[in-house]
């Protein structure tokens, strides 16, 4: 099978159509026709059908086209649906060479502040473990909402035996072991041989006030919000800080009952016990243990949350103050919030995110398009480009077995309208050919089959010289166009806004 390639300069980006889950492959142009090739997660939530199979289609289909090896492997977080590929293609991964492994830094265990969190993610999970083993009389919502975040860690809780995400990203860093542990900020990422691309780190946040603000704010705005999540926000417990106290009543009943033991009915035959009974029994609200369960289940949301606030956030930029493209992981409001406060040094020192988000072309959306994993002032509405298109690796029949709105319906209404329809989701594939000329020239750049759909990103301008040139004129050509960009920063933008949309053709592929 042949390898994937990408016009020089530019960027070819593969997403898989495993189920709900996040795996892609991006393909770069470098010079002399070479292809540089990076990953980015690959998983698929628990519970999909035929995953293993799939996942191993998926691997043995990376490993062809990029002739087993990657330049880089990026995994932004700690999700089965991030991560399970490297548990259920074992055999197909081993065969892979990665020169990078790339993860946040919230993963690396020699920061002392990321092994506290671990440590807080580690106990939180363990309380509801224990929760779930001891839930089965438990109210439908409570055990709803743990075992949805069970099959984000990839544990059946309480049933044991299956390989969790721990598992997942251990056997990752064993089989890959030159790691780098991103910080947002500093200076730009880059790849050998690939000069012209950079990887700037926007997430995860470095204070983790951030990474615990997972909800939108109550005042609202900050997210694309419909009738029915609007309003009583953030009144939630600050999970990773109540762990502790939820865990313990689960090691010693006694102090888990409401009532001090002398106001304890020992004989429970006596006629105020059976009446007190009758009564608890006859209405769910009178029932405390609804109480507790309640508070285990927004315990489990929010370790759900923090960790999608642990995402690693890339924004890739095809050269300098050229097209951009935004994977976020599955970042939610902290994450996003915190990116104004990301500064960068040395020749990069003048960037700001709103530069970045300005000159966005290609969107990941985060968190398979849920509500509150794109924001939207700070967020979505900054992505003015005239080019702008989104990729959604998103099942609906999965979520909606699962009563989750991936993708939340304003949210992608809001998506439609920014990108003039140049939406790409995993189920379904590329839009509709219409005759709209937007949507016809962005097809024009895409391809599918049932395993992925990809798509082009052409630069605004080709990095390599158009004529057959010798190594040191082609370098010299390179640098002179880097400088003059420089120079006329908001240039490339500016004109690239006149043409809204900017269709690229593909005649350019041919150079
Ligand atoms: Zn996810």
């Amino acid at each position: 099978m042949a390898r994937m390639t990408a016009p020089e300069g530019g960027c070819a980006v593969r997403m898989y159509r495993q189920g709900l889950g996040d795996c892609f492959l991006l393909a770069f142009g470098a010079a002399r026709g070479k292809q540089k090739y990076v990953m980015i997660d690959c998983g698929v939530l628990l519970g999909t059908a035929n995953a293993e199979a799939n996942m191993q289609a998926v691997a043995k289909d990376i490993r062809t086209v990029t002739g087993g090896h990657l330049d880089a492997l990026v995994i932004t977080h700690e999700h089965w649906d991030h991560v399970s590929g490297f548990v259920q293609a074992q055999q197909e991964f081993e065969k892979l060479d990665v020169d990078q492994l790339w993860l946040a830094w919230t993963e690396n265990p020699r920061n002392p502040l990321a092994r506290e969190l671990r440590e807080r993610r580690r106990m939180a999970l363990e309380g509801l473990r224990s929760a779930l083993t001891r839930a089965g009389a438990a109210p439908q919502h409570f055990s709803h909402r743990i075992q949805s975040v069970s099959e984000f860690f990839g544990e059946d809780m309480g049933l044991g035996a299956r390989a969790t995400t721990e598992d997942a990203l251990d056997w990752a860093k064993q089989q890959w072991k030159n790691h780098r542990y991103c910080d947002p900020g500093g200076t730009p990422l880059s790849i050998d041989g690939l000069d012209n691309v950079r990887f700037y780190v926007l997430g995860p946040p470095a204070d983790p006030a951030y990474i615990r603000k997972s909800r939108p704010s109550s005042r609202g705005g900050q997210v694309y919000l419909d009738d029915a999540t609007s309003g009583n926000l953030g009144l939630y417990l600050s999970a990773l800080n109540a762990a502790p106290a939820v865990r313990e009543p689960y090691q010693d009943e006694r102090r888990f009952t409401p009532f001090n033991e002398a106001y304890h009915r020992k004989d429970p035959a006596h006629q105020d016990v059976q009446e007190i009974s009758c009564r608890y029994q006859a209405t769910d609200w009178r029932k405390i243990d609804a109480d507790w369960t309640a508070a285990a289940g927004e315990l489990a949301l929010k370790l759900d949350a923090h960790t999608n606030n642990t995402s690693l956030v890339l924004a890739i930029e095809l050269a300098r103050d050229d097209k951009v493209l935004l994977f976020t992981g599955d970042a939610q409001v902290g994450n996003w919030l915190s990116w104004d406060d990301v500064t960068w040094s040395g020749d990069f020192k003048e960037l700001t995110t709103g530069d970045l988000l300005e000159r966005t072309v290609l969107y990941k959306v985060g968190h398979h398009g849920s509500h509150n994993a794109t924001l939207r002032e700070k967020g979505l509405e900054r992505m003015t480009n005239g080019e702008l298109a989104a990729l959604i690796p998103v099942n609906r029949k999965t979520a909606k077995t699962r009563r989750w709105r991936m993708p939340h319906e304003p949210l992608y209404e809001r998506l439609v309208e920014k990108t003039l329809g140049r939406i790409v989701m995993a189920d379904s594939g590329l839009p509709q050919a219409t005759s709209d000329a937007a949507i016809e020239s962005f097809l024009q750049q895409c391809r599918e089959t049932e395993l992925y759909t990809e798509l082009d990103v052409h630069p605004w301008k080709p990095v390599a010289a158009p004529a057959p040139a010798t190594r040191k004129s082609a370098k010299k050509k390179a640098s002179t166009t880097r400088k003059t960009a420089t120079k006329k920063k908001t240039a490339p933008r500016k004109r690239a806004k006149k043409k809204t949309p900017a269709p690229v053709k593909k005649v350019r592929r041919r150079r």
